[in-house]
C-alpha cells in the first residue's frame, strides 16, 4: 500500500496487535508514522527501516520509547518467578565472599541490584540451580 504526500514523521509507537500498513504482516511493535497530511499509518520497525531508514524524524525518539515499553513488559512477566526466586535466594549466601561472611544473602544481592529484566532472569536462574 502507498503512504500519503511527504514529509513523513513517526509520531508515537506502542505495542499492540496490528497490521502493517506496507507489508500487511502482523505487528507487536507499532511506529505511526505520519504522513504531510497528518494521516497516520502503523507501519513494522522492518518496513519503517526499509522505506526510510533510521533518518526519519521521530526515529531515535520512537526506538527509545518502544525499548523501555518492551523492557517493562518484560518485568511485568518475570515478576511473579522473580519474587518467588527472591524467597530461595534468601537462603542462599551473597554471592560475595565478603558480604556473605556478613550474613548478606542472594535475595539482598539482587534487592540491591538495579531492577532489570536480566537481573529477574538471573535471580530467576540462581534460585533454580545454585549457580551464578
Ligand atoms: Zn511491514
Amino acid at each position: 500500500m502507498n503512504f500519503g504526500i511527504a514529509p513523513y514523521k513517526i509520531v508515537n509507537c506502542y505495542i499492540a496487535n496490528e497490521s502493517c500498513t506496507h507489508c500487511g504482516t502482523l505487528i507487536v511493535n507499532v511506529y505511526l508514522v505520519e504522513d504531510g497530511e497528518g494521516k497516520t499509518y502503523p507501519v513494522g520497525s522492518g518496513c519503517v527501516k526499509h522505506i526510510w531508514g533510521k533518518e526519519i524524524k521521530g526515529f531515535r525518539e520512537a526506538d527509545r520509547k518502544l525499548k523501555a515499553l518492551l523492557e517493562e513488559r518484560k518485568i511485568a512477566q518475570n515478576e511473579e518467578a522473580y519474587n518467588a526466586a527472591l524467597i530461595r535466594l534468601a537462603a542462599m549466601p551473597h554471592p560475595n565472599g565478603y558480604f556473605a561472611d556478613q550474613g548478606k544473602t542472594a535475595a539482598d544481592y539482587f534487592n540491591f541490584c538495579r531492577k532489570s529484566s536480566a537481573n529477574m532472569r538471573k535471580a530467576i536462574f540462581m534460585a533454580n540451580t545454585g549457580a551464578c
